[in-house]
Parts: structure tokens; C-alpha cells; sequence
């Protein structure tokens, strides 16, 4: 059961996955470089995170609506620094300017 929160953006796919490496915003298949650490006191444990994936396009966006509604408890790189996710491949952009 995913929850919901009533985010117009969200194609609703589950990042419980790490299959999926992609922006959690509708539409977007831009690769996610931000994780937002989300929890709805009202839903979740004290201590439970939802995450969500952020492109840099997406970032203000997704985080902005979390933060109005005072879900939003820590935005970090993705992947993580001590989780690699496997099958991501090489950055796309890395000195191709
Ligand atoms: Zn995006």
C-alpha cells in the first residue's frame, strides 16, 4: 500500500525498489541525484522514513511540498555515500561539457 498524500506530481511508483533510480516526479525520467526522507507523524513511526527520488530539476519542488506540510525531515545525495545502488551505471554528465 503506497500512501497517499495527495501529491499531484507523483507517478506513484514505490522507492522501496532500487530498481528504480529514476525522479519520483510524474513524467520525469531524469536520474535521481536527491533522496527526501519524509514522515507523516500521523501514518508513520516517529523513527519511519519514506523516501523519495529528486532530479535536480525536481528537487525544490518535491521538497517544498513536504516541507509545507511538515513531512520533510532530511534531503541527502543519492546514492547514498555507503549505499551503492547496483546497475546504475556511469553519470551521464561526468566532463562530457
Ligand atoms: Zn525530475
Amino acid at each position: 500500500v503506497v500512501e497517499d498524500i495527495g501529491f499531484p506530481l507523483l507517478h506513484g511508483s514505490s522507492t522501496d525498489s532500487v530498481a528504480a533510480v529514476q525522479c519520483s516526479a510524474r513524467g520525469c525520467r531524469a536520474a535521481a541525484v536527491w533522496q527526501l526522507r519524509w514522515n507523516n507523524p500521523k501514518i508513520h513511526a516517529g523513527s519511519a522514513r519514506k523516501t523519495w527520488l529528486a532530479c535536480p530539476d525536481h528537487r525544490d519542488s518535491l521538497g517544498a511540498f513536504l516541507s509545507a506540510r511538515g513531512f520533510l525531515r532530511e534531503v541527502e545525495p543519492f546514492p547514498s555515500p555507503g549505499g551503492a545502488v547496483p546497475g546504475s551505471g556511469p553519470a551521464p554528465d561526468a566532463g562530457t561539457a
